[in-house]
């Protein structure tokens, strides 16, 4: 089982870190020790200073698919949640300078914790969904689905060109604005529409 995770997806998120428009989605990989098993806390990690909540729709692919055309894309996942893509600020930027790879930044353990899953077609809307991050009771991050650069169709199909999608893979969908810093004590729930999917504190 993989982790696929989209970066820069919300032009309101790109501009809050500075970052240009990319011109073709941006995709990384958490390992599946980034999970955390429900109920369990988020360690924070002691070879950083700064690290940041992300909050992102996450897919459940359900078949195996290559090369998927983007009109056939929405038949490869009929299950969504949310998740936090814990990213280590400070090992980014200095990844970022010297030109090299995120993934101490982005992979470590316990950095994608990811609710439980409902069917697409259990929502209101499947075509924009809202969704949402508390830290310690207060909103900080808000996102709808229909403000992403590259929709979840888009990001399917492209990613399928460089890696197979396996039944069990889950895509991270990349964050709105609003991220910032978690310190041990703080608790988070991250919301589908107006439910409350996960719950994480950071010991
Ligand atoms: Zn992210």
């Amino acid at each position: 089982m993989k982790i696929l995770c989209i970066g820069m997806n919300y032009h309101a998120h790109l501009a809050e870190l500075n970052n240009p428009v990319p011109e073709q989605p941006v995709f990384f990989m958490k390992p599946e020790s980034a999970l955390i098993r429900a109920g369990l806390p988020f360690f924070y990690p002691d070879f950083s200073k700064e690290v940041h909540y992300e909050v992102e729709l996450v897919l459940r692919i359900s078949k195996v698919g290559k090369h998927i055309q983007e009109r056939f894309a929405h038949t490869y996942y009929q299950e969504i949640g949310v998740g936090i893509d814990f990213t280590a600020r400070d090992l980014q930027r200095e990844c970022r300078q010297k030109g090299l790879p995120w993934e101490m930044a982005k992979a470590f353990d316990g950095s994608g914790p990811v609710s439980k899953f409902v069917p697409l077609q259990s929502l209101k809307n499947p075509a924009d969904i809202a969704f949402s991050l508390k830290k310690n009771g207060e909103l900080v991050q808000q996102g709808r689905s229909t403000d992403m650069i590259f929709n979840f169709n888009q990001l399917i199909s492209y990613v399928s060109n460089y890696t197979t999608l396996k039944m069990g893979d889950l895509m991270f969908t990349g964050t709105p604005s609003g991220v910032g810093p978690v310190q041990i004590g703080d608790h988070l729930e991250a919301f589908l529409e107006d439910k409350k999917l996960l719950d994480i504190k950071v010991k």
